[in-house]
């Protein structure tokens, strides 16, 4: 189990009108079920078997229970014999957290010879799954509905897939992200409305003038500073002139101290992402490049130039992807490389990329860096590995937020001599033309949280649970029918608010 501190209600539907022998059968499969559940070594969180539900006043008490632990990150519910759909409406009004509804069945085969009227009076999830589905979609509360024997692994795994959005929805919801500076001056798409994504997406923004964060870094002592550079030599490679007594070491020290000053001023704030700008450095002798860096690693969100939704991102990206191969990032359509079918895009950031996504030793250089204030900046130099990934951003569409994925496949890079910047090279799928095609008719960032690790199905479940419009850019993408989804989604939206 990777998420230790969360559980997942299951909850079994029933009612009494079958007698006392049928809710102690059906307490019991249950009960198996969980079992199994929890030692199949795939699903990721513990499930929490919490009874079965058998009229309105039960239901509602889950569901409170449920809004009110903090330990509950979800919910499954399966109803086992027919339950009468109207004794849901109230908890599921009352219910807050994520839903999955799981049509399964306790046997996995007719028992043809067998089979009789107590059997059929006891496994009734066929049409009493269906009769659940109908409140829920009457209701229109998200949930995610998986369909599947229970031991099968393909059932698991899609129900192991929306236990990491939980878990990543759990810790968005009290997700404070420190900015230091605002939006880089006149950039539209980064911006948005903070409120409602307090609302909607459960995390606060908040402003750090610079200034609150130049003492931390000056209150770091040489001592551990010299730590910080012996862990480095251990993970990291030099360049020659940044190495112990070179001329740029000095700069590699300074970086340290900021990387040391910035995670005590964020533990300090309880902050679990924060946003930079090189228009905002009074009192810092480089833009904090190579901290954010390697805070990224460790989890925190980044996102440059104030951009604080792909920092809220990258942030839910490494929740969702704990234990699993691969990393996360933050990155920046960078250039293009035009090659017919196989066009693709560099991605990097000035200096801002994760170490994780690569394969290879990243490099410890210092360069100049003429924007802003930027300096004389350290920075971690490397190439990311191949393999599929997913790019994903969200943007303020003004009466809601689009979630935009693009499906990746990450190539071999050249070598950039002169381009001394950590760097991803793509092909979007299903390819550059229809790939960026679409995410710009999407009105997608130039920023993307990027992931090996992650799938679009976690980010469909995530974008469910959260109740915002999904686009997904894939290799079955036509631009002709994402135009008309488009269209589409601009209905559904102006009349869904009004049904609410
Ligand atoms: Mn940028």
């Amino acid at each position: 189990m990777t998420y230790k501190d969360l559980e997942i209600w299951f909850v079994t539907g029933a009612q009494l009108l079958y007698g006392g022998d049928a809710v102690v059968a059906v307490d019991a499969h249950s009960t198996e079920m969980v079992k199994g559940l929890n030692d199949s070594g795939i699903l990721p969180i513990k499930v929490v078997y919490k009874g079965t539900a058998n009229s309105s006043k039960e239901i509602s008490e889950i569901m409170r229970a449920a809004n009110g632990d903090t330990k509950c990150a979800g919910m499954i519910t399966w109803m086992h014999t027919f339950s009468p759909a109207k004794m849901w409406i109230h908890g599921l009004m009352d219910y807050k957290k994520p839903l999955l509804h799981l049509h399964t069945q306790f046997n996995k085969e007719i028992p043809w010879s067998e089979i009789d009227m107590d059997f059929m009076n006891l496994n009734q999830s066929a049409h009493g799954d269906r009769e659940f589905g109908h409140i829920t979609s009457r209701l229109r509360k998200p949930r995610k509905v998986v369909v599947g024997y229970w031991k099968d692994e393909n059932t698991q795994n899609k129900i192991a897939a929306w236990m990491r959005v939980c878990a990543g929805w759990a810790d968005s919801q009290d997700m404070l992200i420190i900015r230091f500076g605002d939006n880089m001056n006149n950039v539209a798409v980064t911006d948005g409305d903070k409120v409602e994504a307090e609302i909607r997406l459960g995390y606060h923004v908040d402003n750090a003038p610079i200034a609150d964060l130049v003492p931390f870094v000056e209150a770091v002592t040489e001592a551990e500073i010299d730590a910080k550079i012996a862990k480095y030599e251990k993970v990291y490679e030099f360049a020659d002139d940044c190495k112990k007594g070179a001329e740029k070491h000095q700069s590699v020290r300074e970086a340290a101290a900021q990387e040391i000053g910035l995670r005590r001023f964020l533990e300090d704030k309880g902050a679990k992402a924060f946003t930079t700008s090189f228009n905002e450095l009074e009192g810092m002798k480089q833009l904090m490049g190579f901290a954010s860096q390697r805070l990224m690693a460790e989890g925190y969100g980044f996102g440059a130039e104030g951009d604080w939704k792909t920092a809220a991102l990258v942030r839910t990206m490494w929740v969702m992807g704990q234990g699993l191969p691969g990393g996360q990032s933050f990155l920046e359509d960078y250039t293009l490389n035009f090659d017919g079918e196989n066009s693709t895009i560099l991605q990097s950031h000035m200096l801002e990329i994760n170490p994780d996504i690569t394969g290879n030793k990243p490099r410890i250089e210092v360069h100049f860096l003429g924007i802003g204030d930027a300096g004389v900046c350290a920075r971690l130099v490397f190439q990311a590995h191949k393999g599929e990934g997913v790019a994903a951003t969200i943007v303020d569409m003004g009466n809601r937020f689009r979630m935009i994925v693009n499906e990746v496949k990450v190539e071999e890079t050249k070598a950039l001599p002169k381009l001394p910047v950590a760097c991803a090279l793509w092909k979007p799928m299903p390819n550059l033309e229809i790939g960026a095609g679409a995410w710009i008719l999407a009105g997608g960032t130039h920023h993307s949280s990027f992931s090996f690790s992650i799938t679009t199905e976690m980010l469909e479940d995530y974008a469910e649970i959260a109740d915002i419009e999904m686009l997904i850019i894939d290799k079955d993408t036509t631009i002709r029918q994402f135009r008309q989804d488009l269209r589409n989604n601009e209905v559904y939206y102006m009349l869904n608010k009004a049904f609410r």
